[in-house]
C-alpha cells in the first residue's frame, strides 16, 4: 500500500519500468534494446570529457545552457534564442508537457507511439488522449485537429513503427489546430525530412531532438527543443534552474560541432537497415519501412519473445 502522504494522482499511477538494464562490465554484448546507437560517442565528446578543470564542476553551470545553444544555432541555422536545452529529450518534453498542456488538460498523441507521453500527462495532473493510427500509420490529422487537447505530441519518425509523417501534412495539423504541435524528432538525424522549416512560419510547432540516439550519447542525458523564441522564452520558465550539468554541455557541444562523425554514423546506420531489411525479405520476415534506428517487423514462424530470448542467447 503506498502512503497516504502520497498525492492521489501519484499513487494512482503505475511505476515506469526502465528498459532492460545495461549489461554488467565485460559482457560481451551490444545493447541496443532501447534503440542506441551501436557506434561509441566521437573521440572529440571523449577528448572534452577527459578535459574538463575542477573549478568547472565547483561552479554552477550556465543556467540555458549558452554554450550548446551557440554551436547548435550554427549547426540547425537558427537564432541561438530559438534552442531550449534539456537533460535528455525527456526533460524537454516534461518542459513542453508544463509549458502547454498543465493541469486538467489533454494531451493528445497518436498510439501507438511513444509510451512516456502518457506518464507525463498524468504528472501534470492532465488527461492523456490516444487517438489511433489510420491506415497504413497516416496521421489522423482531422481527429487530433477537433481533440479540443492543449498540445499534441508527434513522434516523427514514430518510436513504435518506425514510420514518418510528411511535413506538409504537420504544417497542415498546425495550420487546423491552435494549441502545441511538439514534434519529437528523436530519430530524425535516421529520416529523410525534418519538421525543422515548419518553426519558421507556425508559432505552434516546437521540434524536440535527443543526443541519445543520433550521437550515441543515451548515458549523458541530452536533448534540445528548436521553436520561435517567444515559446522558447515560456519554456524556459517551467524548466528546472540548472537541467544542464557542466559535463553534459561540454559534451553535447562537442558532439554536435563533429558532425563529421555523426554523419559517418547515420549513413553506416541507414546502410545496414537498407541491408537487413532484404535479409530480412529473404527469410519471409514481414517488416515496416524504417526511417529510423530500428525495424519494427513481424516473426513468420514464432512468437516475438521467443524471438527476442534466442537472439539473447
Ligand atoms: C529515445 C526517445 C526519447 C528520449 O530521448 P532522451 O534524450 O534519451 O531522453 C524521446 N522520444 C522518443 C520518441 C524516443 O525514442
Amino acid at each position: 500500500m503506498a502512503p497516504k502522504f502520497v498525492c492521489a494522482h501519484i499513487r494512482a499511477m503505475d511505476g515506469q519500468p526502465p528498459g532492460e538494464p545495461p549489461a554488467a562490465a565485460g559482457e560481451r554484448l551490444i545493447k541496443l534494446n532501447t534503440n542506441e546507437n551501436p557506434f561509441p560517442p566521437s573521440p572529440k565528446v571523449m577528448a572534452a570529457i577527459r578535459d574538463v578543470e575542477p573549478e568547472m564542476l565547483r561552479r554552477y553551470p550556465n543556467a540555458n545552457g549558452d554554450s550548446f545553444r551557440a554551436a547548435a544555432a550554427k549547426v540547425i541555422g537558427v537564432s541561438p534564442d530559438m534552442i531550449l536545452c534539456g537533460n535528455g529529450a525527456d526533460d524537454v518534453l516534461t518542459i513542453a508537457t508544463r509549458t502547454f498542456v498543465g493541469a486538467g488538460n489533454v494531451l493528445a498523441s497518436p498510439v501507438p507511439g511513444y509510451a512516456r507521453y502518457a506518464t507525463l500527462a498524468k504528472l501534470e495532473e492532465a488527461k492523456f488522449f490516444g487517438l489511433p493510427w489510420e491506415k497504413d500509420w497516416a496521421l489522423p490529422i482531422e481527429a487530433l485537429a477537433e481533440s479540443k487537447a492543449a498540445a499534441i505530441f508527434l513522434p516523427n519518425p514514430n518510436s513504435m513503427s518506425g514510420t514518418v509523417v510528411p511535413s506538409a501534412e504537420i504544417a497542415a495539423l498546425a495550420d487546423a489546430f491552435d494549441g502545441a504541435v511538439v514534434v519529437d524528432e528523436a530519430y530524425v538525424d535516421f529520416a529523410d525530412e525534418s519538421s525543422l522549416p515548419l518553426v519558421k512560419e507556425h508559432a505552434n510547432v516546437v521540434v524536440v531532438r535527443s543526443l541519445s540516439k543520433a550521437y550515441s550519447l543515451a548515458g549523458l542525458r541530452f536533448g534540445y527543443a528548436i521553436a520561435q523564441e517567444a515559446v522558447i522564452e515560456e519554456m524556459l520558465k517551467a524548466k528546472d534552474s540548472f537541467n544542464v550539468d557542466a559535463i553534459a554541455l561540454t559534451a553535447a557541444c562537442a558532439a554536435i560541432e563533429d558532425q563529421e562523425y555523426a554523419q559517418m554514423t547515420w549513413q553506416n546506420i541507414r546502410a545496414e537497415r537498407e541491408r537487413l531489411t532484404t535479409e530480412l525479405e529473404a527469410v519471409g520476415w514481414r517488416w515496416l519501412l524504417s526511417r529510423t534506428n530500428f525495424l519494427l517487423a513481424t516473426v513468420p514462424d514464432r512468437s516475438g519473445k521467443e524471438m527476442i530470448n534466442s537472439l539473447k542467447r
